[in-house]
């Protein structure tokens, strides 16, 4: 679905993976997205290694941020992001929080307020999850989340689970 052609907003996804040489997953993640289409990446994060969150047993996890420009609508994006993450063989079960070869979140896009059955923006994680946290703030260190307010002001030892950063 596209947008306003003549406008680019900025969005901000978030990627993890436990599954299948998750780093390799996220850099293979990385170049799908700049395939997508009316859609440029601007930039991505470290890779991050972290803890699993939410009491499920499994591997850990690599996690990363990409800032976007898109003239796709934010329903437009996110089911480009779901066809990547079908793509690479995401499955879907009913474990929530469970195991996954990609998962792509859209966090942020542009100032919107999205609340709606299948799409959350912002994303409601991101105060609670520094795996989203740090990523984020280390490429976006100025950005505004509407609701949240300055990411720079945000506690980040408020947030869940160990993590470290790789490269
Ligand atoms: P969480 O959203 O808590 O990180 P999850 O990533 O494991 O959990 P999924 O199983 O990947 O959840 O997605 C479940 C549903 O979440 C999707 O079908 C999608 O419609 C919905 N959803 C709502 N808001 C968003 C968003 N901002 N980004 C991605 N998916 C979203
Ligand atoms: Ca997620
Ligand atoms: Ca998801």
């Amino acid at each position: 679905m596209s947008g306003n052609k003549d406008h680019w907003y900025p969005a901000y996804v978030g990627l993890g993976s436990n599954l299948q040489g998750p780093a390799r997953q996220l850099e293979k993640a990385f170049s799908l997205l700049t395939a997508i289409p009316e859609t440029r990446l601007i930039s991505k994060s470290s890779l991050y290694h972290s803890a699993p969150f939410g009491g499920v047993e499994q591997p850990d996890y690599v996690n990363a941020v990409a800032s976007l420009l898109t003239c796709l609508t934010a329903q437009g994006l996110l089911r480009e992001l779901q066809r990547i993450e079908n793509e690479r063989g995401r499955e879907r079960n009913d474990v929530r929080w469970g195991p996954r070869v990609l998962d792509l979140d859209l966090l942020v896009y542009a100032n919107h307020k999205i609340d709606e059955p299948d799409l959350s923006v912002p994303h409601p994680g991101i105060g609670e999850r520094n795996f989203v946290l740090l990523p984020l703030r280390e490429i976006a260190s100025g950005l505004d989340i509407p609701g949240l307010g300055q990411i720079a002001k945000l506690d980040v030892s408020l947030t869940q689970p160990e993590i470290s950063r790789i490269e």
